[in-house]
């Protein structure tokens, strides 16, 4: 006991005496709060917190270090709100769920926990996986595994023979019939059971497939799955462990009863009509829209294979879809938060996204801060990231060019900073 106070009170000693002070100086820096670029800045690193930022190149002295961006543009670190880091698209990936042990997702997942880190999103909501996404984000905050700050699900939560029952397209007797524990639920009871079990997994908040998916070996790709009294009892339970609940939904009926059950988001919203949209402003629900991942799997379909008989017709009515939906929402004054499906694509490319949301209409600043405060406020993280100011997270990236000019530029990351930490330079 007497010992452990002992070194506690050294550690505290000792950091104020060596603090070792990072100095990042800026071509130019984006803080995510104004919308314009100021040129020269130094942003003061110390530990893991951003504690002053100056004017000018401020000069490096005695222990301090500095990290040269001077022909770089500065931004806060990007935020995904749907990503999947347990898997990745190949051809013919049907058969992985039955040939892939958990530690062979697990290594899987690392890579891909890394390669989204460096490729500049510092914190991502992982919208489903088996489980062991739980344990990656807890080897990534252990600091085991370099990747970003996740926040999870763990298991979405479907209905029987829904888009995420982890049993669709098995054999009859590999199906079994899974429960909440799995995620599978059939009335209200189910539902605030299975809520109960991702608390007692370690999730960070729920999501439910409120309709037919694209990826699920299952005919059906956009009716309702869920009855509004289940979603509701799904949004209820999930209150009282602070849990936000994200919604996949590409029909609108399914789309109509999340958003009046009260779910913080709609995942890809392809089939959003009038009333929908009315209903999104009405209850203020944010719209993910994932544009990339909808390209990527009617692009994926085209080739003989890729997906199985089920799924490709599937790809090909959705996929294409979802820009012009993205478009019409945001012009219509839906709240838009950046998310890009990642796994349905390749990990790494979520910033094509930005791309795809201008060329939609939407301005780069606008897209640009979906996947910032927008973010942040979403999993209430706010005061923490999401912007560079004196008090947060020292999450930090650098690009060559103003991505307000050129949004590509994006998809280029030199420079990876997540918690004071440089992971890429
Ligand atoms: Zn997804």
């Amino acid at each position: 006991m007497k010992k452990i106070y002992l070194l506690a009170g050294l550690s505290l000693l000792a950091s104020p005496l060596f603090a070792q002070r990072t100095l990042i100086h800026c071509g130019n820096l984006f803080d995510g709060v104004s919308n314009t670029l100021q040129p020269q800045m130094t942003i003061v690193v110390e530990g893991n917190k951003i504690t002053a930022l100056q004017k000018g190149y401020t000069a490096a002295s005695g222990q301090d270090r500095a990290i040269d961006l001077k022909n770089k543009t500065v931004l806060p670190g990007l935020i995904d709100m749907h990503v999947h880091l347990e898997s990745q698209t190949r051809r013919g990936g049907a058969i992985d769920g039955f040939t892939s042990n958990p530690a062979d997702v697990a290594y899987r997942a690392a890579r891909y926990a890394k390669t989204t880190l460096l490729a500049g999103f510092t914190t991502v909501r992982d919208l489903g996986g088996s489980g062991v996404n739980v344990s990656l984000r807890n080897a990534i905050n252990a600091g085991l595994v370099e990747g970003p700050r996740v926040l999870t699900v763990g298991k979405s939560i479907a209905t029987t023979g829904g888009h995420a029952d982890p049993t669709n397209g098995y054999r009859k007797d590999l199906m079994g019939d899974p429960g909440p524990e799995d995620g599978v639920i059939n009335s209200p009871e189910d539902a605030r059971k299975a809520v109960r079990q991702r608390y007692k997994d370690g999730s960070d908040l729920i999501k439910i497939t409120a309709t037919g998916g694209v990826l699920s070996n299952a005919k059906d790709g956009s009716g309702p799955q869920f009855t509004e009294e289940e979603v509701k009892a799904v949004v209820d339970a999930a209150k009282d462990y602070g849990f936000a609940v994200a919604a996949h939904a590409h029909g609108t009926e399914g789309m109509k009863r999340a958003i009046r059950a009260g779910v913080q988001t709609i995942e890809h919203g392809t089939y959003m009509d009038d009333e929908a949209i009315e209903l999104f402003k009405k209850h203020g629900t944010y719209y993910v829209p994932t544009i990339i991942a909808g390209k990527t799997v009617a692009d994926s379909a085209k080739h003989f294979g890729y997906y199985t008989a089920l799924v490709t017709p599937k790809a090909l009515a959705i996929g294409p879809k979802i820009q012009a939906t993205f478009g019409k929402a945001y012009k219509a004054g839906v709240k838009i938060a950046f998310g890009t499906d990642a796994g349905v694509f390749i990990h790494g490319y979520n910033a094509k996204e930005f791309e795809y949301m201008v060329e939609a209409g939407m301005p780069a600043i606008e897209a640009i801060k979906s996947a910032l405060l927008t973010n942040a406020k979403l999993l209430g993280m706010e005061t923490q990231i999401g912007s560079l100011e004196t008090g947060k997270m020292a999450d930090i990236i650098a690009v060559d060019e103003n991505p307000i000019q050129n949004i590509k530029t994006l998809q280029t990351v030199r420079f990876v900073m997540k918690d004071g930490k440089v992971y890429k330079q």
